[in-house]
C-alpha cells in the first residue's frame, strides 16, 4: 500500500519533509486538492496552474502520476483512502488561521476512524511558536531575530526524495481532474499575458533565480535593494509564496555561497536578514490571526478612513498622476510583482494621501501579487499603516517625489513603466505638473490628456494625515 502526499504550498520535490519521510517507508500518491473554500487571489492562481503543470512534469519523469482533484479536502481524502487502502496521510504543517483549523479538524476526523496522520514542519526556518521567556510573542523584529537565531538552528534542507513508481494495479483506482479544467488561468480578457516575460514558476525556475541571484544581485544587495531599477533583490518571493523553494534551501544556498565567498559575509547576512522578516510575519499571524484584518493598535479602530472609489481605482491603476506611485501600480499589474521600496511608496499614499482604508489595498494586492503571502502581506500593511507590531513611526510619511529622485534619480524604472513620461528630463520627471509647459510640449506631454494630474495635494493631505495620527495618539 501506499502514503498519500498532500501537497499545499509547498508546490516541490526538495526538501519535502512530508514527501521525503513517506519515500522512505514506501510508496506514495502524491495529491493536491483545489479547494473551493479557500479564497485566492486571481494573480496566484496563473502561478499555481504552472507552478501544478511542472510538479506534474517532474513527477510523471519518475513514473508517479500527481492527483489533481476539486472539492472538500476531507471528503476527498477519506474517498481515496477507501479506494486504495492507503496507509495514511502526511502534510507539511500550515501556518494560517484558515490552515490550521483546517488541518486540526480533518487529523481528528481522520485519526478517529484509524488512519494515520502525520504533519512534518512547514515553510519556515523555525516553526511559528518562539516566545519571549515570559511567554508573550515578540512584537519587535530584532529581539524576535536574535532570539531565533540564538535559540534554533536552522534545520538542513532534505535531499530530493528517491521516489518509488506508482504500480499500475494501484494506479487505476486513482482518478484526476485535468488542470484545464480548473481554468486557473485568465481567459478574456488575458491580463497576465505579459506575465511569461518575467516569470518561470516552478521548482527549477526557483533554481535557477537563486544561483543567479547568489552569483549576481547579492554583490550589491545592501545597498542596491532600495533601488526599484537595480537587480539587486532576488524576486524569490513567488516561488517561496508557492513552496516552489524553501526558506531551508535558501539559507542553506545562501550561508553555502558565503563559506566560498567570505566577501559578501555583509550582503548575505542583510539577505537572510530579509528572509528573517518573512518569519517575523508568520509568527505574528500566527499569534495574532486577526491580523489581515484588525490593526494591532487598537487605537487605529477609530482611523477617519475615506471611502473613494474613484481615487481607489486611479490608485489600482496607476493613475494617480504621481509618477513612482504609479510606476509602482503599473508594475504590479503588468507583472505581478513590486519592489519593495516601491511597495511601501504606494501603500503610504494609499493611507497617507488618499486616507483610504489599508485594507482594501492589502485586499488589492491579495489579488494582483504573485507573491500574495498572507503574514507578509497583511504585516507590511500594518507596518506602512503604523497599526502593526515593530511598525513605521506615524510621522513617517513617504514623500512620493523625493523617494523617486532618491531611489531613481534617472528616472529608469519610472520610464520603463511610463512610457508616456520617456521623454521628460530627469530633473523633472518625478514631478511633471511642476514642468514648465515649453518642457512638456517638447516632450509629448500634455497633462490631463496623457497622464493625469495630481489627484491630491501631498503637502496638504501630509498636514491632515500628522493631524488625525496626532489625535490618534492622544487616545492611548
Ligand atoms: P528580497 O529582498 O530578495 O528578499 C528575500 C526574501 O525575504 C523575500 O522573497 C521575502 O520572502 C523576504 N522579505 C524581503 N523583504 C521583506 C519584507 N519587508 N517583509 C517580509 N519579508 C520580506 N512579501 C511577500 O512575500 N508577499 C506579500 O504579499 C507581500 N506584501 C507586501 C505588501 C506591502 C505593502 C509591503 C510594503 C511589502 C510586502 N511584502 C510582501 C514584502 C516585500 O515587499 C517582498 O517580500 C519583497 O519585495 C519580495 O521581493 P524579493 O523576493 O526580491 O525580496
Amino acid at each position: 500500500t501506499a502514503t498519500i502526499v498532500w501537497f499545499r504550498r509547498d508546490l516541490r520535490l526538495t526538501d519535502h519533509p512530508a514527501l521525503w519521510e513517506a519515500a522512505q517507508e514506501g510508496l506514495v500518491i502524491p495529491l493536491y486538492i483545489l479547494d473551493p473554500h479557500e479564497s485566492s487571489g486571481a494573480a496566484e492562481l496563473w502561478w499555481r496552474h504552472h507552478s501544478l503543470h511542472k510538479l506534474g512534469e517532474a513527477l510523471a519523469t519518475l513514473h508517479l502520476p500527481l492527483l489533481l482533484r476539486r472539492g472538500d479536502p476531507l471528503q476527498i481524502l477519506l474517498e481515496i483512502i477507501q479506494s486504495v487502502a492507503a496507509d495514511g496521510v502526511v502534510w507539511n504543517r500550515r501556518y494560517d488561521p484558515r490552515g490550521i483549523a483546517q488541518d486540526t479538524a480533518i487529523k481528528a476526523d481522520l485519526q478517529a476512524r484509524g488512519v494515520s496522520v502525520r504533519s512534518f514542519p512547514g515553510d519556515c526556518l523555525v516553526e511559528p511558536w518562539l516566545h519571549h521567556h515570559d511567554q508573550q510573542p515578540y512584537k519587535v523584529f530584532t529581539p524576535f531575530w536574535k532570539s531565533l537565531l540564538a535559540r534554533f538552528p536552522v534545520a538542513p534542507a532534505l535531499p530530493q526524495a528517491a521516489l518509488q513508481p506508482l504500480p499500475s494495479e494501484l494506479a487505476q483506482h486513482l482518478s484526476s481532474d485535468s488542470l484545464a479544467d480548473w481554468q486557473l488561468l485568465p481567459q478574456h480578457p488575458d491580463w497576465a499575458s505579459r506575465f511569461p516575460e518575467f516569470w518561470e514558476p516552478g521548482e527549477s525556475g526557483a533554481d535557477t533565480r537563486l544561483r543567479e541571484f547568489l552569483e549576481g544581485g547579492l554583490l550589491n544587495y545592501s545597498k542596491g535593494r532600495d533601488f526599484p531599477a537595480q537587480p539587486s533583490v532576488s524576486r524569490l518571493s513567488p516561488y517561496l509564496a508557492h513552496g516552489e523553494i524553501s526558506p531551508r534551501q535558501i539559507w542553506q544556498e545562501t550561508q553555502g555561497h558565503l563559506l566560498k565567498n567570505p566577501e559578501l559575509a555583509a550582503q548575505g547576512e542583510h539577505f537572510l536578514r530579509e528572509l528573517g522578516w518573512r518569519e517575523f510575519s508568520w509568527h505574528l499571524l500566527f499569534h495574532f490571526p486577526n491580523l489581515p484584518d484588525t490593526p494591532l493598535r487598537p487605537e487605529f479602530a477609530d482611523f477617519p478612513w475615506q471611502n473613494n472609489e474613484k481615487l481607489l481605482h486611479a490608485w489600482q491603476r496607476g493613475q494617480t498622476g504621481y509618477p513612482i506611485v504609479d510606476a509602482g501600480m503599473r508594475e504590479l499589474w503588468q507583472s505581478g510583482w513590486m519592489h519593495n521600496r516601491v511597495r511601501m511608496i504606494c501603500a503610504s499614499f494609499l493611507i497617507k494621501d488618499l486616507f483610504i482604508d489599508w485594507r482594501k489595498g492589502e485586499a488589492w494586492f491579495q489579488d494582483t501579487l504573485l507573491d500574495f503571502d498572507e503574514a507578509n502581506n497583511s504585516a507590511s500593511w500594518q507596518w506602512v499603516a503604523g497599526s502593526g507590531a515593530d511598525a513605521a513611526p506615524y510621522f513617517r510619511i513617504f514623500n512620493p517625489v523625493l523617494q523617486g529622485e532618491k531611489f531613481d534619480a534617472q528616472g529608469v524604472y519610472l520610464r520603463r513603466w511610463l512610457p508616456e513620461l520617456a521623454a521628460l528630463p530627469d530633473h523633472i520627471i518625478h514631478q511633471p505638473w511642476a514642468a514648465e509647459p515649453a518642457i512638456l510640449a517638447k516632450a509629448g506631454v500634455a497633462l490631463g490628456i496623457h497622464y493625469p494630474r495630481p489627484v491630491v495635494d501631498h503637502a496638504q493631505a501630509r498636514q491632515k494625515a500628522l493631524d488625525i495620527f496626532q489625535d490618534l495618539k492622544k487616545k492611548t
